[in-house]
């Protein structure tokens, strides 16, 4: 399986003929995206942003893009930074080599693509497009199931323990701060700090959801489980009503799974995704159908077991996903076919 990421790098303590250089050649491009006049711009970058863009820009700053062949990139032992990027440079045969700092550290198992320039107050940044094929481990002892909660980001349940795992319940209280904070300063009309708190707030959320996901991945890890996640694309298509609706506006779901099997497939463990339908709704010890009463609890009229919603709703998805499970409680995992509805049903044990 191949993954790819956007490794961040700061271009770091240049010397100056070298920020000269890339000065010069990131002006000409920026004239070159915006009217069509060649002052001198590497012909590659000049092609790679036809390409990609096909017309001028009217931006005011353009990234500038690199093409893969047109760069490359060393780990050194060196000591100021080890890493190193090499920037073609019209006029300059070979590019100049830039040392960088990286938004966290890679080894040489990835393998660069494109990148693109940018220049922030007086520094430059180059984001680097990195892949790398991993291969993902096949048998597992264990199943690590999630259920994407109301209360808590997620709840997670593990098949050999069978105990609630809550993650994330400070992004309720982050929302709801920021929401009131929102409407203070709406009361104020101070819109331009309104505007600078907007950012603010995605940007606890998703370290809250870094955390999370990495906790998660660290505990597959340590128990040598699969995971399997609810399917959110499930929710946002085949169910509407409040609650759906409510969980859908208030978290960014898409992230947090993207996150989780970003950071899974990093470390060789496969995830899964199985249909979320009725997993808040029915009864994880009976199979039947239950209700959510208030505060997040579940309770069957059928067997009497009542339980935290969201834990009942991970428990639901760890049966379901009991198909990769054999007697012995080792999991095999086969990336292809996923699974059937016919399987599916069989394995509602
Ligand atoms: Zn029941």
């Amino acid at each position: 399986m191949l993954i790819s990421k956007t490794l961040r790098c700061k271009v770091f303590n240049p010397t100056e003929k070298k920020l000269e250089l890339l000065n010069g050649e990131y002006l000409n491009f920026q004239i070159y995206a915006r009217c069509g006049k060649n002052f001198g711009v590497y012909s590659l970058t000049k092609s790679t942003f036809n390409f990609k863009y096909k017309r001028k820009s009217r931006k005011r700053k353009q990234p500038m893009p690199l093409a893969g062949q047109s760069t490359q990139f060393r780990i050194t032992n060196n000591k100021l930074t080890p890493y190193w990027f090499k920037l073609p440079v019209k006029g300059k045969r070979g590019g100049i080599w830039l040392p960088i700092k990286p938004h966290e550290n890679i080894d040489s198992s990835w393998e660069v693509r494109e990148a693109k320039v940018i220049k922030r107050k007086k520094d430059f940044w180059i984001y680097i497009t990195i892949r790398k094929e991993v291969s993902l481990k096949t048998s597992y002892s264990s199943v690590l199931a999630l259920d994407i909660g109301e209360k808590v980001i997620a709840a997670a349940v593990l098949s050999s323990v069978r105990k609630p795992i809550f993650l994330g319940r400070e992004v309720r209280g982050i929302r709801r701060h920021h929401a009131w904070l929102r409407k203070r300063l709406q009361e104020r009309k101070l819109f331009k700090k309104l505007k600078e708190m907007r950012g603010k707030e995605g940007r606890r959320v998703e370290l809250v959801l870094h955390e999370v996901s990495k906790y998660i991945v660290e505990l597959a890890e340590e128990n040598n489980s699969i995971i399997v996640l609810g399917d959110l694309k499930g929710i946002r298509k085949g169910r509407k009503g409040k609650r759906f609706n409510r969980i859908i506006n208030s978290f960014p779901f898409n992230k947090l799974s993207f996150f989780i099997e970003y950071k899974a497939h990093l470390k060789g463990i496969a995830v899964v995704k199985i249909g979320e339908e009725y997993t808040s709704k029915i009864c994880s010890r009976c199979g039947e159908r239950g209700k959510r009463i208030k505060q997040g609890l579940f309770k069957c009229p059928n067997c009497g077991y009542q339980a935290n919603a969201d834990f009942n709703g991970a428990m639901n998805i760890l049966k379901r996903s009991l198909e990769h499970v054999s007697k012995d409680g080792a999991v095999a995992f086969s990336p292809e076919p996923p699974m059937t509805e016919k399987t599916r049903a069989e394995a509602h044990v």
